[in-house]
């Protein structure tokens, strides 16, 4: 399938991602909307999506982003990135309401959504996906470069086991175009400001190691975050820390975003299928890193979570 099909008579494109988006969701809305603007040049395009970090500044034409949302407006076409209709937040009435609407994901918990569904969870990123779906010769460096954030965000810079040799082709067609790729994944991926880095080593301090320090588990409250001016963004990394711990299989971490409410990410080695876990209490995700919103105290809250993860590893 090629995208250009789908799209060729449409005169307006909305293009949408998921709530709170992550590097994979800000490279695949960007890299879609740069290479549309190509191939549609007479469309009209917008994007609705949260505004991003800063650190994705980089991306060419990041300014165009809506994160204010006019609903009344009927789109000849819809798309949701990187997720299925029900992450979309805000800009829901308008996928509702869109003539054509195209989903595109790589969740294995996606059961798609709209009347295009294109979902494969064997891909690394949506970004990568999106890259088989365009055609190369309308490809330049600013949707490259949008793309290549995309994968290095969701596979940890060509690092976890869903890099395939699909993705390092891909990876190595998109850094011929040039971008500084090793100023990218510094600035994007591994820097950290110092609060941030302060509030990551307050949160490995506080860890809890349980079930035969097999599973760990960390939780940042709002006063941490007050106390530090933090917000969601700044935890992005700490999960993945938790994960690095020697003989850990399967990691934990929450911020709480209300009250009893929190916000769970989940990494395992792939022992424990997370997505599993967090699909529980409607969240989702990856095998390896899933998360989801739970209402009720923080040791409810883990208590719950422990007895998935112990049915998958034979401790229940
Ligand atoms: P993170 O822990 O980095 O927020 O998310 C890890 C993975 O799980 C990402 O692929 C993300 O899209 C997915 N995920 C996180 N939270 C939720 C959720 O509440 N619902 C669903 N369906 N997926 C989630
Ligand atoms: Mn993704």
């Amino acid at each position: 399938m090629r995208l250009i099909d789908e799209v060729s008579d449409a005169a307006s494109v909305a293009i949408s991602g998921h709530i709170r988006p992550d590097g994979d969701c800000v490279g695949s809305v960007m890299g879609l909307y740069l290479y549309l603007k190509k191939e549609l040049p007479k469309a009209e395009i917008d994007i609705y999506l949260d505004k991003p970090a800063d650190i994705f500044d980089c991306i060419s034409h990041i300014e165009d982003i809506k994160s204010e949302f006019n609903t009344n407006k009927i789109y000849d076409v819809f798309f949701v990135l990187d997720c299925e209709d029900d992450r979309l937040g805000n800009a829901h009435p308008l996928f509702e309401s869109a003539r054509k609407r195209i989903n595109i994901d790589h969740h294995i918990s996606n059961k798609g959504c709209g009347d295009v569904r294109i979902v494969e969870p064997d891909r690394s990123s949506t970004a990568e996906l999106l890259y088989d779906l365009m055609r190369p010769e309308m490809i330049d460096i600013e949707v490259a470069t949008a793309l290549y954030i995309g994968i290095i965000h969701d596979t940890g810079v060509l690092r976890y086991s869903n890099t395939s040799p699909r993705t390092l082709q891909i990876a190595s067609e998109l850094i011929k175009f040039g971008f500084n790729f090793s100023d990218i994944i510094q600035k994007t991926f591994y820097e950290k400001t110092y609060v941030q880095t302060q509030i990551m080593g307050r949160a490995v301090l506080e860890s809890v190691r349980f079930m035969h320090n097999r599973c760990i588990v960390s939780m940042v409250s709002r006063r941490m975050m007050d106390f530090y001016q933090v917000t969601p963004q700044d935890l992005d990394g700490i999960v993945n820390q938790l994960l690095a711990v020697k003989g850990v299989e399967c990691a934990i971490f929450m911020y709480e975003t209300g009250t009893l409410e929190y916000k769970v990410s989940m990494r395992s080695d792939g022992k424990v299928d997370v997505a599993a876990v967090a699909m529980r209490f409607g969240g989702g995700g990856h095998v390896r890193a899933a998360g989801c919103t739970m209402n009720g105290t923080y040791h409810d809250n883990i208590n719950n979570l422990a007895i998935g993860i112990a049915e998958q590893l034979d401790l229940a």
